[in-house]
């Protein structure tokens, strides 16, 4: 038995978030979550939403709400989504939490005494009306490219140019629309990744079994053109890490916070505190998770992530836990994702383009949108979610394949032999040849989520519930019936037991029809959920005479005209 800690890149507080949020990073995380803890391992998945920063505050003015009151309740909001999806966290914290303020605070202060943090004045837009300096979203004025008016100080929207809030042409608050604005000296922190460069490549070139998108976007940000950069650590802003030194003030940093790069990947070691916390255990419990030399350097890491993230795990926080230079657990694997397009375009939130995860779950259950996203995820590539193709993936693995199977065992059981597995008759060469075509099968899948392959594991999946249809086919027990009865017996009850060993290996897809699946064959997923050693064994484990009942059809089909109205609908006001 290994110990696995696996951590899935943090939702952003400032709304709920779409599809292609959720494939690249929480779903397929849980679903290898699912499945080490079915392989028997220690597992512990945490994830938390990542409240700090400018687009939070942005978010609750919008709302009309106070900041911690907004991040409140969109905390609340995505944890109830993601228990909706059967996201299988063992934590969702918060980056705002009293334990994340904590460990940030201590690993400035552990850089700091390590040569790490340098002060550096700069010069930054100050508006005496709101009596603060403005991060560069908050200001906005005309765009010196193309003339645009509401460019903002980081970037102009229209032309997409990276700006620097001084470049603007008549600058103005984005909160009051106060004009008189000033440049200002201010100090902020630096985290020196340059000094740190060596070590990180030297990290990073080691790590042979990465995926190449993960590695090749680390050694972009480390060699190319003046290579790796020093990096701002602070901000001006309320909401926040107050800039601390430990529990110690920091002269020349009053009124700032840590910038919510810095804190939020912190946060992966925050909430497994504060798992501890809501568990009642002591600090040595998530402290095995994290410190070498308090039990984690028989961790395994795994981090799941969108690439855009790539950046921050491969070099910045890594950087923050080498440089503070105590035994704290360095990430083992990054499973970096490529984007979900919606339509052929982007997701959008302000043109409401694509579907966002309160609307999936209004629409359809969680299965449904589980199995197309994982089966589809985008791994080597973007992939692109259509709902011709959602419809097909629903209608054809699912209903038509693994709902079919069970719903056709079940029932001609039922019919023929009663709510019970029947007993008579011996398995021939026919099952022989079933059990090893799965033996093969899941063994594929089981190698394919080691190696965090996800599409690839769907498809092994799928093809053992293709290879249990085919065998009904083949066996025929509905005509077998009538000329040898014992024969049918022992075709019904390898049926039944396939439907069994489907819930086991179909649960980190598709774990509420595995939940359907157990409940019918009287099953408790808790203890019956273990992968299988062998299918030949697996296709025995329900003994003649057990009791079952037939479920529910665990799948609707969607037709063409309900597909029509969601591509409508869906489609977005641009
Ligand atoms: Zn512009």
């Amino acid at each position: 038995m290994a110990r696995i800690l696996v951590t899935s890149a943090l939702p952003y507080i400032n709304g709920v978030k779409h599809l292609g949020n959720l494939v690249g990073s929480m779903l397929p995380a849980c679903a290898y979550a699912r499945f080490m803890r079915a392989r028997g391992h220690e597992v512990l998945y945490i994830c938390a939403t990542d409240e700090h920063g400018t687009p939070a505050e942005l978010a609750a003015a919008k709302a009309g709400q106070p900041v911690r009151v907004y991040c409140a309740e969109m905390h609340e909001t995505q944890k109830r989504l993601g228990a909706g999806f059967r996201l299988s966290f063992d934590y969702f914290g918060r980056s705002s939490s009293d334990r994340n303020k904590a460990l940030t605070q201590h690993f400035a202060k552990k850089l700091s005494e390590a040569g790490l943090i340098e002060e550096i004045s700069t010069r930054q837009v100050y508006s005496p009306a709101d009596g603060r300096f403005l991060p560069d979203r908050y200001v906005e004025g005309t765009c010196p490219n193309c003339g645009y008016d509401k460019a903002r100080g980081d970037q102009c929207e229209n032309c997409t140019k990276q700006l620097d809030p001084v470049d603007l042409i008549d600058p103005r608050s984005a909160i009051s629309g106060a004009t008189d604005l000033e440049v200002r000296e201010t100090k902020h922190l630096f985290l020196r990744q340059s000094k740190m460069k060596a070590r990180l490549a030297e990290w990073i070139e080691s790590k042979t079994d990465w995926p190449l998108l993960t590695t090749s976007i680390a050694k972009k940000w480390l060699y190319d053109g003046d290579g790796l950069q020093d990096r701002g650590i602070t901000r001006d802003l309320d909401w926040g890490v107050p800039v601390k030194r430990g529990d110690e003030d920091w002269p020349g940093m009053e009124g700032k916070v840590f910038y919510v790069w810095f804190d939020a990947p912190i946060e992966y070691i925050g909430a497994t505190a504060e798992w501890a916390d809501a568990n009642g255990l002591d600090e040595a419990a998530w402290r095995r998770w994290w410190r070498t030399d308090e039990g984690a350097d028989d961790v395994r890491y795994v981090e799941f992530m969108a690439k855009d993230n790539i950046p921050f795990h491969t070099l910045s926080f890594p950087a923050t836990l080498m440089g503070s230079g105590e035994p704290w657990k360095l990430v083992d694997f990054i499973k970096g994702f490529n984007w979900l397009t919606y339509e052929g375009g982007k997701f959008s939130t302000s043109q409401g383009r694509g579907v966002f995860m309160d609307q999936a779950l209004e629409i359809m259950p969680s299965d449904y949108w589980r199995w197309w996203l994982l089966a589809n995820a985008p791994e080597s590539a973007d992939s692109d979610f259509t709902w011709a193709a959602f419809q097909t993936g629903v209608n054809k693995d699912l209903a038509d394949v693994l709902g079919n199977f069970v719903s056709r065992v079940t029932k001609f059981c039922r019919s023929k032999f009663g709510e019970q597995v029947p007993e008579g008759g011996a398995y021939g060469p026919e099952e022989a040849a079933l059990a090893a075509e799965l033996d093969t099968r899941l063994a594929a899948a089981a190698k394919a989520m080691e190696a965090v392959e996800i599409r690839r594991a769907a498809q092994e999946i799928r093809g053992a519930w293709v290879a249990g249809n085919e065998y009904l086919q083949r066996a025929a027990p509905w005509a077998v019936f009538k000329e040898d009865p014992a024969r049918a017996a022992a075709q019904v009850r390898c049926g039944l037991n396939l439907v069994r060993l489907y819930a086991i290996v179909s649960r980190p897809f598709l774990p509420d029809a595995s939940d359907a699946m157990f409940a019918a064959l009287g099953l408790d997923p808790e203890t019956e959920s273990r992968w299988p050693d062998g299918a030949q064994a697996a296709l025995s484990a329900l003994p003649p005479g057990h009791a079952f009942t037939v479920p529910e059809n665990l799948f609707r089909k969607i037709d063409d005209a309900e597909r029509s109205d969601l591509e409508a609908r869906f489609a977005g006001a641009g």
